[in-house]
């Protein structure tokens, strides 16, 4: 971070810039030019408060020279990083699908899309047992009920489960019953539910939010590893755009950005990013031929009796389809699936 002082400060007001910054633990480089004194500040800025420090009267700019998200920064971590799901990796050379229905509904259908997904390859079932829905009228999900029935369902299949949570309370209450805690794209900044998420162990999966640029995104990745939770996968589901003949606009750039911004995990989510069962197959190829990590699809074995999100679901039969037409993608890119 650089500070520059308006031309012909005086000596008082250099020093007491001077002492300002000494608060933050960062090395000063005083630079008195004929003009204007320029300060370099080296080391970790974290913490600077740059609306703060701009607010003084004699201090002309000041620019950031690095990101602010540091944990997550490939910079200080130039290896990927891999996260172990029940013996499941996320982050190394496999491909890591999982898929399952949007929301959990009943056992004969987790049972029978559980099942769909391990055979056709799937690693980790998802469903949702807490909705955030955009009305409070459409079905939230069957809450607890829905958390046994994915316990069920990883019971009967060994699949790990990936569910999203919607709180910093139900964090501490659901935690050790989950394999990937979800944070959905509309909690991407709610900043209590980073925290809790921060606070367990737990591998997150955390949502980019509808109208969130990638530094936003690598920011809330952030607050969950300065809680001390190192395990955090990215996922990129599409965002809102002017275009509305997709339900969002799937940012495929965002797959090589952020594998060379971070070194954290990236995923997909076509499902969400299109809302069109048909549109699914050809994102989750370019998802896996840009280089993510990873994808999460949705699959029902009843799209059309759903309770959410139906349009958007694959049956077990294509989504079969699909995973013989992305292990060969997948070989392309020197990866299995
Ligand atoms: C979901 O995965 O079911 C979901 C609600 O996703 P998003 O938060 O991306 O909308
Ligand atoms: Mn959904």
């Amino acid at each position: 971070m650089i500070v520059i002082l308006k031309p012909n400060s005086t000596q008082e007001q250099k020093d007491k810039v001077i002492s300002i910054l000494k608060q933050y633990p960062v090395d000063l480089n005083i630079s008195e030019g004929v003009e204007c004194t320029l300060i370099g500040l080296v080391g970790d800025t974290s913490a600077v408060d740059i609306d703060r420090i701009s607010t003084i009267d004699y201090i002309d700019k000041v620019m950031k020279v690095s990101e602010p998200f540091k944990k997550s920064n490939r910079k200080f971590h130039p290896d990927n990083t891999v996260i172990d799901v029940g013996g499941v990796k996320i982050g190394g050379e496999q491909v890591v699908v999982m898929a399952g229905p949007c929301s959990v509904e009943s056992k004969e259908q987790m049972e029978e899309t559980a099942n769909g997904v391990k055979n056709a390859g799937a690693r980790i079932l998802r469903g949702g047992a807490f909705k955030p829905r955009s009305s409070p009228y459409s079905f939230q999900g069957l809450e607890e009920e829905g958390i046994e029935l994915l316990e069920y369902a990883k019971d009967k299949t060994g699949m790990p489960i990936v569910t999203e949570l919607l709180s910093a309370n139900m964090v501490e209450k659901y935690a050790d019953r989950v394999d990937i805690i979800q944070v959905g794209a509309r909690n991407m900044q709610n900043f209590d539910l980073l925290r809790a998420c921060g606070r367990t162990d737990k591998p997150i999966l955390l949502k980019r939010g509808l109208s969130s640029t990638i530094e936003e995104l690598l920011m809330s990745a952030e607050y969950i590893m300065a809680e001390g939770n190192p395990n955090v996968i990215l996922c990129e589901r599409g965002i809102r755009t002017f275009e509305t003949y997709t339900r969002n606009t799937l940012d495929i750039g965002a797959v090589p950005a952020l594998k060379r911004l971070s070194h954290l995990p990236v995923v997909i989510d076509p499902s969400h990013a299109c809302g069109k069962a048909w549109m699914v197959p050809s994102l989750a190829k370019a998802a896996v031929a840009a280089g993510a990590d990873g994808l999460i699809i949705e699959v029902h074995n009843c799209p059309e009796c759903a309770k959410c999100d139906g349009q958007q679901s694959l049956t077990p039969a294509d989504f079969q389809t699909l995973m013989a037409q992305l292990q060969i993608i997948a070989q392309v890119e020197g990866r299995t699936i």
